[in-house]
């Protein structure tokens, strides 16, 4: 075993702690801009919480669920009979092997960028010091100019309420589930708890959401939110909107939680097969040795940055583990500007353009500002919507559920924010973000031409609609 201490054995530009969106991005830009860069991970597979338990097997089980859906309620209807069995196993196995490539397909661009995957925990020793202990225990010092923390995230915990993985599960938990739940208890109707009760009640369970808020989703357009309840509701969901839950008791075959509402009253139980934990994420950064170092973090220990930068001169910190949006997109952003600055040119992420989405059906979808925002900081807007039952396209498809809001500056018609719920709405999200970083007007987009039938003709529509000349029915 080397000597940690004394015997430094390989010299590095930038070491990254963390191999997920944040750490696996920044590892291969480094490798692109001719930094020699290592990115130490401690799972067995690279890609972090987005590939192996995150984005890619919720939305594997979100397409699978949506189409065993379609099979049993809507084919008949469009003149195909089918009689769907589920296949579980195989359900989850697809969903496993979707994993399993696109991990292994890091890899491969980490060989083709000349980063170099250092397996095992990483902590901060110095600045220019990261020790790395394998699985069999054996240490490894590595030596650089740059560190950078890309820890990422895990879930938020409930007092009283036990996590086990089997009865009270995470998202984690909630994504290896068999055989279906006959009912689903979900905590938390943010976006996990939305995602991964669609895929089980799609699948056939029985599924009621406890919120403690007074609506679904904060933070996303109010309007949108409340389409979007409707919806969930017509598809079987159960919503407890502001109610707290003070406890949670497993057994063998189930679980009893018991909630209250917020505003005070009588505690009642609701018993479930499985209850999920979808409460939030909160930074990860256990042994990374940030006080050693004296990395500092705010009163939710996300890591203070500044452009990248942490408190201590050459380590930085992206993704999760910092504040904003803890998203895949963003953190990979942050990954490339972080590097490009490292590199001395001059990375830049415009956090006004981080799109959301909800990878539900119907999708939400959106970027910039909410009404709400933009009414809280007195900035006059107008607003022009278009709804998907006025689209040939969605019509056709017998997805017509939703609409798209443009909000626009009133004085320069910069558009400034725009909400989506709908059909595809994660695909077309995208058009308005380029739109955006241009500084469109929408008109910008009433004047650009769409092609028929599609649904993106919604989005400009709806732009069309700021000016009130909106033209399709
Ligand atoms: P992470 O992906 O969390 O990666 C951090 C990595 O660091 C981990 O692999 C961890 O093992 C490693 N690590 C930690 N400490 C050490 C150490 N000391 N040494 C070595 N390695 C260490 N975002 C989206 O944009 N779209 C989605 O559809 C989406 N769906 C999601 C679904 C679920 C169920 C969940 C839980 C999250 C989802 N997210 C989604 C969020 C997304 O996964 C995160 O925003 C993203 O993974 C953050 O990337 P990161 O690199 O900052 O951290
Ligand atoms: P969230 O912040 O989206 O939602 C958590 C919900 O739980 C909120 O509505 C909150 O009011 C509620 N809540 C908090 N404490 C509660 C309590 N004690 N009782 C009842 N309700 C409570 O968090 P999440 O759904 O856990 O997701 C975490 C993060 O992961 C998201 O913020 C998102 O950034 C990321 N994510 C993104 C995607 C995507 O992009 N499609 C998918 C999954 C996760």
């Amino acid at each position: 075993m080397a000597d940690a201490e004394t015997t430094p054995d390989t010299s590095y530009d930038v070491v990254i702690i963390g191999g997920g969106p944040g750490g696996y991005n920044a590892a291969i830009r480094a490798g692109q801009l001719g930094l020699k860069v290592a990115c130490v991970e401690k799972r067995k597979t690279l890609g972090g919480t987005c590939l192996n338990v995150g984005c890619i097997p919720s939305k594997a089980l979100l397409h699978t669920s949506e189409m065993f859906s379609a099979a049993g309620k809507d084919f008949a209807g469009l003149g195909i009979k089918v009689t769907p069995e589920l296949d579980l196993p195989q359900m989850h196995k697809q969903k496993d092997d979707s994993v399993g490539q696109l991990t292994k397909g890091i890899e491969f661009l980490f060989k083709k960028n000349k980063a170099e995957w250092i397996k095992g925990a990483g902590v901060i020793v110095s600045p220019t010091q990261v020790k790395v202990t394998g699985e069999d225990g054996a240490e490894r010092m590595l030596t650089t100019r740059n560190v950078v923390i890309a820890t990422g995230s895990e879930p938020t915990r409930i007092p009283g309420v036990e996590v086990d993985q089997k009865r009270i599960v995470d998202s984690t938990g909630a994504l290896t589930l068999s055989p279906v739940p006959k009912k689903l208890v979900v905590i938390g109707a943010g976006i996990i708890g939305l995602e991964l009760g669609s895929v089980w009640r799609r699948l056939g369970a029985e599924v009621e959401v406890v919120e403690f808020l007074d609506r679904i989703i904060p933070g996303a357009d109010a309007e949108v939110a409340t389409t979007f309840q409707r919806s969930l509701t017509k598809q079987g969901f159960k919503f407890r909107l502001s109610t707290k839950v003070t406890g949670a008791k497993a057994a063998k075959d189930g679980v009893v939680l018991t909630v209250e509402p917020v505003a005070g009253g009588p505690a009642e139980a609701i018993t479930a097969d499985v209850v999920l934990v979808a409460v939030g994420r909160r930074p990860f950064t256990e042994g990374v040795g940030l006080e050693a170092a004296g990395v500092k973090t705010d009163k939710r220990g996300f890591i203070e940055t500044d452009h990248y930068k942490t408190s201590v001169p050459g380590i930085w910190a992206i993704g999760d583990v910092t504040t904003g949006p803890m998203l895949a997109h963003k953190a990979e952003d942050e990954a490339v500007a972080c590097m490009e600055i490292i590199a001395g040119k001059a990375g830049h992420v415009n956090y006004d353009i981080i799109p959301g989405v909800i990878y539900t059906s119907p999708e939400v979808a959106w970027v910039g500002k909410t009404e709400e925002e933009l009414k809280a900081a007195g900035v006059a807007y107008k607003v022009g919507k278009f709804p998907f039952t006025a689209n040939s396209r969605a019509k056709v498809n017998h997805e017509a559920e939703g609409f798209v809001k443009v909000l626009a500056d009133a004085k320069t018609d910069r558009v400034l924010g725009v909400h989506m719920i709908g059909p595809t709405v994660s695909e077309m999200v995208g058009e308005y973000c380029v739109a955006m970083e241009f500084s469109a007007a929408s008109e910008d987009v009433a004047r650009t031409c769409h092609p028929h039938p599609t649904k993106s003709e919604a989005l400009r529509q709806a732009a069309m609609g700021v000016e009130g000349w909106t033209m399709q029915a």
